[in-house]
Parts: C-alpha cells; structure tokens; sequence
C-alpha cells in the first residue's frame, strides 16, 4: 500500500520546518507501515491541485495536512473537491460545532469560520479535539486505465496538535488495520566519534544483520553537529522474533562502540545527563560565555530539570566575570579571558557560590571575530568541577559561529555525562572535525 504525505503552508517553503511530517512518518514506521513521499506545496490553489491530482495517480492513500482554517489562504477543501469533482456542501452539525467552540471561549462567532464546516460530499467528518476545523476521510475510485482503484484520501488540519489528534483517532487506526506485519524502529545516539569513523565500526553489526535474519533490516546513520544517531527497523510477522534482533543489534552496536553511545530512541544528551543527576542525587551550576545561556536552555528544555540545576551565569563580558564570578582581575589580563586558567575560576566560583556538586563554566571565541595569534576562532575551554577536583578541557572547533556554540554545548552536556557515568573522559583534546 503506497502512502503519500502533501504538507501545505507556503511558510513550509520559506523555512518553517515541518513537525507534522516528522511526526507522521515516525508513527507509520511504528506500525508497519512507511510513507513514499513527502510533498511541500505553497496555499496557492493551482500548486496544490497539480500535487493532488500526481498523488492520486500513483498512491493508494494520501494524507494532506493544513489549508483547513477559514481564510482566503485555505484552499485544500475546494481544491481537493475541483480535483476529484465532487462537491462540497456546509454540514449543519459542523457549524453548530464551531458556533459552540467560540461560544465557549466567549467570543462572537466570526462569519468567515463558516466555511470551516465545508464538507466534501460522502466524507467521513473526523472530530477536531483542539481546534474548529475537523478532518475529512474520504474513499473515492479512481480510473486507472480500464480498472477502478479505491483510494483514501485524509484531510488534517495545519496546526501540530490538533493534526496529531485527528491522526492518532483516526488516520493510525486506519492504516494499523492495513499493515500485514510489524515494524519497529530504533535510534541509538552517540557523541565523540564522527560519522564515517561510526560507518567503518559498526560494519560488521550491519552486514551479519543483513545477511543473517529473513527479517527486513534497514539501516540510517544521520549526522547532526557533533553527533551522530544510528536509525534503524525491523520489520517482520513476529514480535518476539523482531524485538531480539533490535537488542542483538544494539548490544553489537554497544560493545563497538561502548562509551560513545550517549542514549537510545528519542534521548538527547541534555536528558540523559538530567536522568543521570537525578538518579546520582547531585545538583549542577553553569558559568556561560561564548555560549550565551544555551546550555542552561538545553538543560531547561526538559521537564523536571530543576531538580538538578540550581543556577546558571551568563557572564559574557571580562567585568562580569570578575564583579559576579569573583575571576580574579589579574588572572583576565595575565592570560585572557579565553583560557584555561579563566575557565578553571569560572568553575569553581560558580560551584561555590551556587552550592552544587558540579559545575560547567565555557569560555571561548565563536567568532567570527576575535581571534588572536595563538587563539583561534572556535577555541574553546570548558571546565568542569565538583567539590574534589576541577578539570579543564581545550577544543579547537571548526566551522560558523553558531555550529561552534553548538560543539561547545553539546560537549559540555557530554564532559558532564561521561564525568557522571565516571567512564572517563574524550582522549582527544583538538579539532574533532
Ligand atoms: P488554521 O485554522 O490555523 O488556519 P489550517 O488547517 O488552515 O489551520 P494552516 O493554515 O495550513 O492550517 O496552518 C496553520 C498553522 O499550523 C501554521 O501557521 C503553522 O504554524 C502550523 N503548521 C501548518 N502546517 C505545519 C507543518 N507541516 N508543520 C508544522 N507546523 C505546521
Ligand atoms: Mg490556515
């Protein structure tokens, strides 16, 4: 069965990115199922309806999402309904709906939302938990050459919540009772090796999984900055059988590449350090230069996080980190503010004076000014420190400003992870590119 996605929002073609793809194609994987395209089209009526009537030709099921609103920008309903020519009419209950929806809320009823009850004739109308407009399923034959074919057809409305509502009550439970097999899907992160390094390790896992098991094995390695995540599915009749090749896999993957693996499925260094404070009972402050904050953000990112994280500093110019940190005046102008003796003070001052167990202080220069004769741009120290010991690691990253503040968050969160899981720390201390 070949499904097909067409995702419209002309904001989709000028960089928004596109959450309801991501989470629509990693819930077919979860059932078995897979989609065969994604297409983005702009809210103009003439694009869409040349995408649409493609998608017909070749898919049995296609999903559209956005386009569903009430104003003149939302054309999917009459577009789909001019494609497949049948007609549309204003459903009663639908409208009574949406008046109540705003009725609610105590708003007035804007009379433009009237068109949000527009129903293609014949179409299953699919509850909108979240918001006005409700989804649409609807089977239509299509005439390919002499033969009839049945297609489904799914409209979903924009906005992430309540397309993945609509999704979850109905499009999944569809597609479920189409899919022959199981599939299941697994990632494993890892941090501190690069991409083509993990490619050369982890080749014989690969090749004994593809050519040992019936069971279909597909494989993805997707770099991100500075780490890399592993992807891959099983996809078979029995469950038991597909859940021991995903651990097969991931204790091969595990014993190559040990400590360079960070986590498993959706965790992202910033939670497993987290999980790791916890589980450890132990609190962290932060001292941020060149990084502005964004390792407090990464560690804010996930609920609970104030369990461990008790204050975070952003002293970016040299008089904040004197008159709040307390670096000595003499330490700045002997050896600079990027440097591993600034670095070193940095992370013990914000340790003692926010009372943790570890400390991160950055300090370095994103550039692209900034470079001196013996301080390149993407030189960056990051000290790390608990009551026993402080440590102080040099990088030399490469590329723009923001990819290096990115390689000096991530490495932090994984000084911190590998100092927690006490595995030791990187051997290299240079350029990881
Ligand atoms: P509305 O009633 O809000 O207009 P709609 O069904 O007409 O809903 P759109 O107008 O296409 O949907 O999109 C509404 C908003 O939903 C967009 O501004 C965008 O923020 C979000 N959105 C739409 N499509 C996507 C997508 N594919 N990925 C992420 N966000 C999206
Ligand atoms: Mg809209």
């Amino acid at each position: 069965m070949k499904i097909e996605l067409i995702c419209t929002g002309s904001e989709l073609l000028n960089g928004t990115i596109n959450t309801n793809a991501g989470f629509i194609g990693s819930k077919l994987c979860s059932i078995g199922q897979e989609l065969c395209l994604i297409t983005e089209v702009s809210d103009k009526k003439e694009d869409l309806k040349k995408v649409f009537n493609s998608a017909i030709s070749r898919s049995n099921v296609i999903i559209i999402t956005g386009g569903l609103g009430p104003t003149f920008d939302d054309i999917t309903v009459e577009s789909v309904s001019e494609c497949l020519n049948i007609p549309v009419y204003n459903d009663e209950r639908v409208l009574e709906n949406i008046k109540k929806y705003f009725l609610k809320r105590g708003k007035v009823f804007p009379e433009v939302n009237k068109k949000q009850a527009n129903i293609i004739k014949s179409a299953k109308i699919l509850e909108n938990r979240f918001g006005t407009a409700p989804g649409q399923m609807l089977h239509f034959d299509f005439k390919d050459n002499d033969k009839s074919v049945r297609k489904t057809l799914f409209l979903l409305p924009g906005p992430p919540r309540e397309m993945q509502g609509i999704f979850n009550d109905n499009v999944e439970p569809f597609l479920k009772s189409y899919s022959v097999g199981i599939r299941k899907c697994a990632c494993i992160g890892v941090f501190g090796l690069a991409e083509s390094e993990i490619e050369e390790l982890i080749k014989p896992v690969i090749d004994e999984a593809r050519f040992g098991y019936d069971s279909a094995v597909d494989f993805g390695i997707l770099a991100n900055d500075s780490f890399v995540k592993i992807k891959f599915s099983v996809s078979g009749r029995d469950e038991i059988f597909i859940d021991e090749i995903i651990n097969k896999l991931k204790s091969g993957f595990s014993n190559i590449l040990k400590d360079n693996i960070f986590g498993f499925e959706d965790d992202t260094l910033a939670s497993v350090v987290g999980r790791l404070l916890i589980a450890k009972k132990k609190t962290i402050s932060l001292a941020e230069s060149c990084t502005g904050g964004k390792i407090a953000s990464a560690i804010t990112d996930i609920p609970g996080s104030s369990l461990y994280l008790k204050s975070a500093m952003v002293v970016y110019s040299n008089e904040s980190k004197i008159k709040l940190l307390g670096v000595k005046e003499d330490t700045i102008s002997n050896f600079g503010a990027v440097s591993e003796q600034t670095a070193k003070e940095m992370a013990e001052a914000v340790l003692r004076l926010s009372n943790t167990d570890y400390a991160l202080s950055v300090t370095g220069i994103a550039g692209p000014g900034g470079a001196k004769k013996d301080k390149p741009v993407g030189l960056v120290y990051i000290g790390l420190s608990s009551k026993r010991r402080t440590e102080i690691f040099k990088f030399v990253f490469s590329g723009q400003r923001e990819q290096i503040r990115r390689y000096a968050v991530n490495t932090s969160l994984d000084l911190l992870r590998r100092r927690l899981t006490k595995l030791g720390v990187l051997d290299r201390s240079s350029d990881r590119n």
